[in-house]
This record gives C-alpha cells, structure tokens and sequence, in this order.
C-alpha cells in the first residue's frame, strides 16, 4: 500500500519505517529540512534502538523516502497518516496549530479516494474536525480515521511491531477493510471503535498508567514515613492479577512527551464537558511532590545547599531515549539551582537536548568526571550503566558519599555495606 506519514518524530518515523518494513510503500514528511536532510542520508534525527538500521534497509529495498513536500506526498499514497505533535499549552489544552497546519495541507492536496489516519494524540472530536476541514477542500469520497499511537520511546520499534492492541476508530466499512489489510503483517489484537471512543482511549490509557505510578509514588511517601519497603509493597500488590507489577516502581514521577501533556489534556477536557476528572488531577498534584522529593531528601542531608555540589545521574526522561520532555531532571535541577547548589549533571545520550531545556550547569561526558568532588548524588535516569559504576572509585573522588536513588535502582545493601549514605523513594 503507498502510505504518506506526516510528521517525522517520534511517532511518525517509527511508524513510517516500521510500516516500509511490514511492506508498505512510505514516503515521510516533516517540515523540518534538517531532519528530512538527515534522513535522505540515512541518519536517525532521534535516538530510538534499532529505528536507524529499519530506516537504513528500507531505504535501500527503495521502500522508504523522505520529503518536505506535502502535497506531493499526499497526492501519490493512498493511506496519509497524521502523526504531528500536539504540545500542551499552559491551559492543559493541546496546541492544535502543526495538526490544523497538516489536515489543511492534506485537505489541499487531495485527488481520488484516501483514507486519513489520525495517529497523533488528540482531544475527542478532532478526527470529526479533520473531516470538516478536508471537505472545505475536497468533495470526492475520503473516509477519516483515529489510530492512537501507543509505543513507549525507547523501546518504540519493538512496541509497534508487536503491540498490546490497535486501536482503530472509524465509520466506514471501507476504512475498516483498508487498516485490516495496511496492519495485517502486524499480530495483535485489533479494537474497532467510533471515533471519539477511539481518541478517548488513548487519553484514558496514559492517565491510567500515570495514576498507577503517582498512586505507588504517593504509598513510597507513606513507606518513607513509616519504616515499610515501597518495593516489597510493590511485590505484593503486583502478585495479585487484577493490579499487576506494571507501572508499580516508585520514583521521582513521571514525565516524558506524553504522560503529563495527556493528563493534563484530559484535565482540560473534563472541564469543558462537564466531566471534572478528579483521580487525574489528583495523579498529577502527586507527581509534582514526586519530582521534588529528591532534594528534599538531599537537604535532609546536607543541611543547606548554597555552595553545595551536587552530581545528577541521568536527564533523559527515562533510559534508551534522549526525549528531555518534561523530565523529572528538569525540576530537580531547578530546585537546586534555587537552593543555590552547584549542579554537574551526566547522560549517555540526552546531554544536547539537556542543555538546550536545562541551560547553564556543569555537563559532563562521563559519570565520574560528573560525581568529582560532589557533595550528593541523585540518580534520576536508570540508564542500566549506573549499576555497573565503579562503586568504590565513586566513594574516592565523590567528597560526601551521599546517594539518593530516585529510581530505587541501585544495589542498596552493596552500597550501604561499602559506607554510602544511600537513600531511594520510600526504599
Ligand atoms: P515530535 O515532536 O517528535 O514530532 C512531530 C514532528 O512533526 C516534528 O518533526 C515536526 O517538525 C513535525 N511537524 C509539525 N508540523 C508539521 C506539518 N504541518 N507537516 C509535517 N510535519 C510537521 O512528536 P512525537 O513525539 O512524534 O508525537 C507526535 C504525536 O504522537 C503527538 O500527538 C504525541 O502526543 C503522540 N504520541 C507520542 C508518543 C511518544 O512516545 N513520543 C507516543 C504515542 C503518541
């Protein structure tokens, strides 16, 4: 099938590459030239395990291309994918101007019979929108449709290979018909909904699991308080089937391209239909004492932090990505910018990204050059490198051996026994 993905991020060049793979014929679009620059060489513009090798064999079968022209990619496919960002506002509400800017576009471009696939993250109602603004354009026969996206950067190929479900909203029995076929190759459970229910899951899906982490961040405060183990609580609920151990770790919060934008959203939504979502706002007050947490328990220790250095592990918003979208790192480094402490911060991919969001602190390139002469550590990314650190090297050149262990991550007893001041999250 000739498919257009518009959109080259995270979410569209995963699914273009990974749609070329299955067979399809994908060309990309993104307004960025860099990006499309990038890839006509055969370069990945984002960090994603095994996404650069698909992108290269696919090029090479001649499956793949890239362009920054919209109307021609459009006029030459027949399935045309949305996949642009959606950001959010200060309102909690989307900021729907790239999407409008695409379906507008698509709207422009149209000649024959397409199908329209919603694959970004939008409010409900929007794949309805997308059919009014391609009708002002085009009266010939199209049919919409909304195909949320449910991968997890860093492990983004593998998920939409091999995903829990896909969700295909749509009102036409011609539309059904198409995405069976176009997802054929892909072995999983297929849920066909109307439109709205289609948009809505994915909003319900991402509140849901951020709700399950702020619940056991909320129960690692209690755990903290109380002298109980977060994860042996962890364990014992996990074990019983209708909770699962999924999304049951605590940390310092949740944050990422999608979970706080969708929560949010879904805040925002409720609002405006006079659907108040309680449990979501509830989820999001306790992820902010989350991703404080962490100095607090650093000034537990070191009293004040005016002069103080203090080393971060981690800055990606989590491991196997550089995404720097509303990471927890963010607010943890400005908090101890504000407390006057002097930051050196590490990541084994995300340094770039970081600097452009965090601005003016001390980046290294490798993790002891940033744990010299550090007062505390606070781990906040569990790239899996940092449990095999040198531990004692650490405790020689660290000038306080203070850890917290905002992702309960390393090996506390080790490091107890070998004289750290360890502390995780209600662990
Ligand atoms: P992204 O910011 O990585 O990529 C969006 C891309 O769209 C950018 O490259 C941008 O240049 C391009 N773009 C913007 N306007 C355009 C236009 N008019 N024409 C062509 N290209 C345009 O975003 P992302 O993370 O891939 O997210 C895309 C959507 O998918 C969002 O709605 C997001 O909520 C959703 N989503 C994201 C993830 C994730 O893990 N990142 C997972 C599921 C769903």
């Amino acid at each position: 099938m000739k498919v257009a993905v518009i959109g080259t991020g995270y979410v569209g060049l995963v699914t273009g590459a990974c749609l070329a793979d299955i067979g399809h014929e994908v060309i990309c679009v993104d307004i960025d030239k860099k990006k499309i620059e990038m890839l006509k060489k055969g370069h990945s513009p984002i960090y994603e395990p095994g996404l650069e090798t698909i992108i290269r064999r696919n090029k090479k079968k001649g499956r793949l291309s890239f362009t920054t022209n919209t109307g021609a990619a459009v006029k030459d496919s027949y399935v045309i994918f949305i996949a642009v960002g959606t950001p959010q506002t200060a309102s909690g509400k989307p900021n729907m101007s790239f999407w409008k800017q695409a379906a507008e576009r698509i709207g422009k471009a149209m000649q024959g019979e397409k199908i329209i696939v919603n694959k970004s993250t939008v409010p409900v109602g929007t794949t309805e929108l997308l059919k009014k603004i391609i009708s002002r354009y085009y009266d010939g026969e199209f049919h919409v449709v909304s195909n949320p996206e449910f991968l997890r950067e860093g492990t983004a190929v593998q998920d939409f290979m091999k995903p829990d479900r896909i969700v295909i909203g749509c009102e036409s029995a011609k539309a059904k018909k198409v995405m069976n076929e176009l997802y054929k190759p892909i072995k999983a459970k297929k849920l066909y909904t109307d439109l709205r229910s289609s948009e809505l899951i994915k909003y319900a899906s991402n509140a849901f699991l951020a709700t399950k982490i702020s619940f056991i961040n909320e129960i690692a405060m209690l755990c903290d308080n109380t002298g109980a183990n977060v994860k042996d609580v962890a364990t014992g609920m996990g074990l019983d089937k209708r909770i699962n151990p999924l999304f049951l770790r605590a940390g310092c919060g949740w944050g990422g391209s999608c979970f706080p934008k969708d929560v949010n959203a879904l805040i925002h939504m409720g609002k405006e239909h006079g659907a108040r979502q309680r449990i979501a706002i509830a989820a999001s007050v306790v992820n902010a004492s989350a991703k404080v947490l962490p100095v607090k328990k650093v000034i537990k220790h070191l009293k004040a932090l005016k002069d103080k250095r203090i080393a971060v592990l981690g800055l990606a918003f989590k491991p196997n990505t550089d995404d720097m979208r509303d990471a927890s790192s963010i607010t943890i480094i400005r908090e101890l910018r504000k407390a006057g402490a002097i930051v050196s911060a590490y990541d084994p991919v995300a340094l770039e990204n970081a600097k452009a969001v965090i601005g003016d602190i001390e980046y290294h390139k490798n993790p002891y050059a940033a744990l010299r002469g550090a007062d505390a550590a606070i781990l906040v990314t569990e790239w899996p490198e940092f449990a095999k650190l040198n531990f004692r090297k650490v405790k020689k050149i660290m000038k306080r051996p203070i850890i917290i262990d905002a992702r309960n991550f390393l090996n506390k007893k080790m490091l107890k026994d070998m004289g750290f001041v360890y502390e995780g999250i209600g662990f």
